[in-house]
């Protein structure tokens, strides 16, 4: 088995890479944002590198693409290659935030080996935690504007209409895949594979767990504070 490596030391290459873990709803996004302001770090989120490389019709984008649309897990040689590929960008000479990969030990053994030909480790596994019947209601209550994209929250980000787009009027729309019973289904499919990705790098006294129900500023600060030690 590959050790993920001991110790708060960053890779030799000296530059940062952290490891977000948390399940869909958990906030993972708005704090990968946070980080990658203040950390200068590049945010590379596995679903959105997917989606855009579709998008762009891409190689990568056609090889993923049955995989995506069935939604299955692309396989994990091509995955890795795509981190492999985005982390040797200029983007990512001062370091990077992975988010959503790796999602099951097998991937995470072949990060760390990959890594650690190039002389590189993950610094840091933050794990943000959220119950999961808050994560339900979290995402049971995402609305989106069908016309301009824009994302609402009935609670924490409400339309100044109800039901309607700030921007254009447009009636807002729940995502099917957001609906509760469907939200309850992702994460009981995530859950497993999650808690095993985070015993992986408990080996190796490498995770951050931060209470995910407190506001976001306080989210991020916990991460950063988390972090501090390992600079
Ligand atoms: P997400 O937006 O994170 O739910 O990802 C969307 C799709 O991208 C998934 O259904 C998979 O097909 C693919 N994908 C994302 N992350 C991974 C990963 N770590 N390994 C394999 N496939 C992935």
């Amino acid at each position: 088995m590959t050790d993920p490596g001991r110790g708060p030391a960053a890779s030799s290459t000296g530059r940062r890479i952290l490891l977000l873990v948390g399940s869909v709803g958990a906030g993972k996004g708005t704090q990968a944002a946070a980080l990658s302001r203040e950390l200068g770090l590049v945010h590379l989120a596995s679903g959105n590198l997917f989606r855009q490389a579709l998008r762009d019709g891409t190689s990568l984008g056609e090889r993923a693409r049955a995989y995506m649309q069935r939604g299955d897990l692309v396989p994990d040689e091509i995955t890795i290659e795509m981190f492999m590929e985005e982390l040797s960008r200029p983007a990512a000479v001062g370091g990077a935030i992975l988010d959503g990969f790796p999602r099951t030990v097998a991937q995470a053994q072949a990060l760390d080996a990959t890594l650690a030909r190039r002389g590189e480790r993950i610094e840091r596994v933050i794990s943000i935690e959220v119950p999961v019947e808050e994560l339900v209601a979290r995402v049971a209550g995402r609305r989106v504007c069908p016309v301009c994209g824009t994302a609402y929250h009935l609670v924490a980000e409400p339309p100044r209409v109800p039901g309607r787009c700030d921007l254009d009027g447009a009636e807002l729309q729940q995502r099917d895949d957001d609906r509760p019973e469907v939200v309850r289904a992702r994460l009981a499919k995530q859950v497993m594979p999650m808690l095993e990705v985070l015993e992986h790098y408990d080996r190796a006294g490498i995770v951050t767990r931060v209470d995910g129900t407190l506001p976001i500023q306080v989210v991020t600060r916990a991460i950063l504070d988390g972090l501090r030690g390992d600079s």
